[in-house]
């Protein structure tokens, strides 16, 4: 692991926790490092997508002050994402900062979603970072539909990826969304596949975020119905494994593997509820399914003492909604929220 970076924050006994007004800590940052990605998948982003301007994007240094002052404040767990995070130049230097409050103690973990298509290049250097979980984003195994759901992407480079971060010894999860007519009849043999080497899956109902130029109910298949037809195929017993998100587990007998779950259209996971997700633009969600945020990089960018940053914090999370209301509106056909999943972070 790389030695610590200076400036430091160390997780401060001083500073009080985050918990919102529901009682719930906030111990679980979720922070979107670039709103690019390589890929277009089709329910995440329309072909032709404008990026921010990169005087918007807080730069790797406001990064790592964010997340210090989130783990001086009771953040165990960091997820890295985007837009596709291994794209933006320069993320490994994050990681190397961020790696020294796991050295401290004060952070639990530091993991990563990605789609894959770059960690070959990057994998040894992030387990070296202290990097020991990721979630990989794979709806297929099938290259031409692999290829007609991310609009180019090549399923070689993603498998040489799973390869090289499993060689670094980087437990990985595959995270498929399902979509009706697409994958859904091959969700049972992915999942095969993702047990047999060793990897668990997480099957996630597609979400209303953002304008894609495509119709969600086109795309939109219940979980609640493949894991009814998976459930004639295998044998799925419930488990009360948790991974600090909110998916839920079974355990399937013939594989040996877990299979998870993310329901949030037809399952509302909100009480238990310990996430924020910050932009790369500093703007914090304290809820995915809200439109209410809190300006950060305003605040970082005005003040440079960390007192503003944190009374921002206290203000921001005394905000976080009881819970969100998605709804794919049948009448109107619209996104329940504007913003795209690419912006928020997965
Ligand atoms: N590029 C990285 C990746 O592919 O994992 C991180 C960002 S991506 C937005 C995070 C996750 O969100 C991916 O698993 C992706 O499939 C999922 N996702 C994107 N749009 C979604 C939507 N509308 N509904 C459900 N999941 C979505």
């Amino acid at each position: 692991m790389p030695s610590p970076a200076a400036p430091d924050t160390p997780a401060t006994p001083g500073l009080a926790p985050l918990v919102d007004p529901f009682g719930r800590a906030i111990s679980y940052l979720r922070v979107s490092v670039t709103d690019r990605c390589d890929l277009r998948c089709v329910y995440c982003m329309s072909e032709h997508m404008t990026f921010l301007p990169k005087a918007d994007i807080l730069t790797l240094e406001e990064l790592d002050r964010l997340c210090a002052a989130f783990i001086a404040r009771g953040t165990r767990k960091l997820r890295i994402t985007g837009g596709e995070p291994l794209v933006r130049r320069g993320i490994m230097t994050l990681f190397g900062k961020v790696s020294r409050h796991l050295a401290s103690g004060a952070l639990e973990e530091l993991t990563l979603t990605t789609n894959g298509s770059q960690l070959d290049k990057h994998a040894a250097a992030l387990a070296d970072c202290g990097v020991r979980r990721i979630n990989v984003s794979l709806d297929t195994l099938d290259p031409q539909t692999f290829r007609d759901i991310t609009r180019w992407g090549d399923l070689d480079q993603v498998k040489a990826g799973i390869a090289a971060a499993q060689r670094a010894g980087i437990a990985v999860k595959i995270n498929a969304v399902a979509l009706k007519g697409v994958n859904e009849h091959e969700l049972g043999d992915l999942m095969v596949w993702a047990h047999g080497a060793g990897m668990d899956l997480t099957l996630i109902e597609v979400m209303p975020l953002g304008d894609i130029g495509e119709n969600r109910l086109d795309q939109y298949l219940p979980l609640s119905m493949v894991r009814a037809r998976l459930a004639e195929r295998f044998t799925l017993t419930e488990t009360d494994y948790r991974t600090g998100g909110p998916a839920r587990y079974v355990r399937v007998a013939e594989t040996g593997g877990r299979l998870g779950f993310i329901t949030p259209l037809t399952h509302n996971f909100c009480e238990s509820c310990n996430r924020v997700r910050l932009t790369c633009t500093g703007t914090l969600f304290m809820c995915l399914g809200q439109e209410d945020a809190a300006d950060l990089r305003a605040v970082l960018r005005a003040a440079p003492d960390e007192a503003t940053l944190h009374a921002a914090l206290d203000a921001a999370i005394a905000r976080k909604p009881k819970g969100h209301d998605f709804v794919i509106d049948r009448r109107r056909k619209r996104p329940a929220l504007a913003r795209h999943m690419s912006v928020t972070g997965g």
